[in-house]
């Protein structure tokens, strides 16, 4: 299975793209997660993400591509993948049905988690992440049992800097503008795929294995 996950920033991707990762035995690869990997390791690609991030803006294509290309000659991602936050634009996508293509393994399908704008400023303003590791909260809908602390591992949780007022609004207009069109794209490819993603998780995961298992 060689899955692409699209959906604007606050559908679930994260939360189901994990799921599906361990349903389905492909490796979950998030771009967001890469840099944001980066940016604490303190590499090069990471400060070269950073003011991007920050902003809420799209890291340049030309550094992205390389980086998923590299991530695809992985070994783990020989046998299948679901990308999470990549492609992001229709330049993107073209440069990866190319590297697919090189290699004889075009797309199985593209599945978009579709919600509301209201639903997602809801989601996203409210929304915590454990600085350890990594795991997602909610200040309403998810709250961990000591305030500020993941129940998972016990490391503090914060307030991504893409997670704050303007910067919502602004990744909201990134999506509707530069992303939004792939979905298009992906129709006429008769790779697309759309569920709704409000509900529980689980049941939004349940959603995703019917929809993808026809
Ligand atoms: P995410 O965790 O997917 O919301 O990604 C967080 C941030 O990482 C985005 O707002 C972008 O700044 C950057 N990013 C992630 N994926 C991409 C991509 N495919 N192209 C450009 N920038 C990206």
């Amino acid at each position: 299975m060689r899955l692409v996950l699209v959906g604007p920033p606050g559908a679930g991707k994260g939360t189901q793209a994990q799921f599906l990762a361990s349903h389905f035995s492909i490796p979950h690869i998030s771009t967001g997660d890469i840099f944001r990997a980066n940016l604490k390791s303190g590499t090069a690609l990471g400060l070269k993400a950073k003011t991007f991030m920050d902003a809420g803006e799209l890291v340049p294509d030309s550094v992205t591509n390389e980086m998923v290309a590299d991530r695809l000659t992985h070994a783990d991602a020989e046998a299948g993948f679901l990308l999470d936050g990549f492609p992001r634009n229709v330049a993107q996508a073209q440069v990866l049905r190319e590297i697919l293509a090189q290699k004889s393994t075009p797309l199985t399908a593209v599945l978009e988690l579709a919600v509301d704008t209201k639903e997602i400023v809801l989601r996203l303003s409210g929304r915590r992440t454990c600085r350890n590791c990594g795991k997602v909260w909610h200040i309403e809908f998810e709250k961990p049992s000591t305030e500020n602390l993941c129940d998972a591992c016990s490391g503090d949780l914060y307030q991504r800097e893409d997670d704050k007022g303007e910067v919502i609004s602004h990744r909201l207009q990134v999506y509707a503008e530069q992303t939004e069109p792939i979905i298009a794209f992906y129709k006429s490819e008769g790779l697309l795929i759309t569920i709704s993603a409000t509900g529980s998780v689980s049941e939004i995961t349940a959603r995703a294995i019917s929809a993808l298992s026809n």
